[in-house]
């Protein structure tokens, strides 16, 4: 009977736009596209559960057939479901395991650096990864901190947080934990700037990667912690996340998905950028100087999925010296942990190409992008270094201080 909560494959029209849209049918025949898998064969696997096949496993979860169809159709969690049911059937997947508890291998990473990031550099180790693990030898992993941003967090940054007279809560996501510290300072850094004293809650993984490798339950439980950790002590301030999957999972996939009620903490969380423009257009600018930069403007799937895109680029547009060149809308192909498989590492790397294409003819001086893995598939793939809008509002703060 659960099935029968998602009923939205009974609005499909069978226009088949959401097949022109998706990245990975227009890529490999193995994969029949949206419809098909989505709405068309929900109708049987209603009648003979279980009938799922493995041509699900090639979708990518990027969400991009939902932002296409017309009749609000939610392909993508139909296929999602689907494909945990067809993922159930199989053995301990170790590299799927590890590669979804981001907080697990996350905290060996950051334990054990710098010695963990200079053993995954090792064409022995990558070897070992490729051979045993199935993960391209070609792929670049991510670099972990030193330490994680909530310990650095609460040691340098905690205590000046009473001097502001407003409060904010920051979700900094597994990525900003474990591996860009830079970026969470940069957050609450502009925030005391905009005169918000910043708080961390004791948060897990927001489940994104859990649910794209098909552990369900372990991402409700996970979604059911931050739901609490963020609503403790009746809390109601608001909620900024720096990423913009980890917002979405917050917002649309517990609810939507998992099926757990998040209305403590639906209507308080938003992507940073939509917070900033708000923000900035009742007046609330920090000082920013003359940034005098020419940047490429890369959307990430899961951004225009929540109706993200206006903000980032409304908010990238009043920072002075900008030069902004919003390219057009495509997948980078890595889609999460997708990329870092190898049997769909040649697919992601196609989806990607048009994208690294635009963005070389563009010939900016940095990428901007708000997602993390977005920025590791076009920094390994282009000769550009990819900044997050955050961290450029920084720099901007910065030279205006110069000034
Ligand atoms: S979520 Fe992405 S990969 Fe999956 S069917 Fe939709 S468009 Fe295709
Ligand atoms: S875009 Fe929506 S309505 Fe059109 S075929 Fe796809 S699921 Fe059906």
């Amino acid at each position: 009977m659960d099935k029968l909560k998602n009923i939205s494959f009974d609005h499909c029209i069978k226009c088949t736009i959401c097949t022109m849209y998706c990245p990975v049918s227009k890529e490999t025949p193995l994969f029949p596209g949206p419809k098909q898998a989505g709405p068309d064969s929900e109708r049987l696997r209603i009648k003979s559960p279980g009938l799922v096949d493995s041509s699900l496993k090639y979708c990518t979860n990027c969400k991009r057939c939902e932002i296409s169809c017309p009749s609000d159709v939610r392909i993508a969690e139909i296929i999602q479901d689907a494909k945990w049911r067809y993922l159930k059937k199989k053995f301990f997947r170790p590299r799927d395991f590890f590669m979804s508890r981001t907080d697990l291998a996350g905290r060996f990473g950051t334990l054990l650096a710098p010695l963990s990031n200079f053993f995954l550099k090792l064409d022995l180790m990558r070897f070992f990864l490729d051979i045993f693990l199935k993960i391209p030898g070609k792929r670049t992993l991510p670099k972990y901190n030193r330490t994680t941003f909530s310990k650095y967090f609460t040691k340098y940054m905690a205590e000046r947080q009473k001097n502001f007279t407003r409060e904010l809560l920051y979700f900094h996501g597994c990525y900003v934990n474990y591996n860009d510290l830079r970026l969470g300072t940069d957050t609450v850094d502009v925030l005391n700037e905009m005169d918000y004293g910043v708080k961390i809650a004791d948060e897990k993984c927001c489940g994104v990667p859990l649910i794209a490798n098909g552990y369900i339950e372990k991402a409700t439980k996970n979604a059911l912690h931050n739901i609490n950790a963020l609503s403790l002590n009746d809390c109601t301030s608001r909620i900024v996340s720096t990423s913009s999957s980890c917002t979405f999972a917050l917002t649309h996939e517990y609810e939507s998905f998992l099926k757990v009620d998040n209305s403590s903490i639906l209507n308080r969380t938003s992507y940073i950028t939509r917070f900033l423009y708000e923000e900035f257009s009742e007046g609330n600018i920090p000082q920013m100087g003359n940034i005098g930069l020419r940047a490429a403007y890369h959307s990430p799937c899961h951004l225009e999925r929540q109706g993200g895109l206006i903000y980032t680029i409304g908010v990238l547009k009043m920072i002075p010296g900008l030069e902004l060149i919003v390219l057009n809308s495509e997948c980078c192909g890595i889609s999460g942990t997708y990329g870092f498989k190898k049997e769909y590492y040649g697919i992601s790397q196609k989806i990607g190409e048009n994208l690294f294409r635009q963005i070389e003819l563009a010939e900016p001086e940095v990428v901007i992008t708000d997602c993390e893995t977005c920025k590791m598939q076009i920094e390994m793939n282009t000769r550009y270094r990819v900044i997050h809008p955050v961290s450029i509002i920084k720099m901007a703060i910065e030279r205006g201080r110069e000034i």
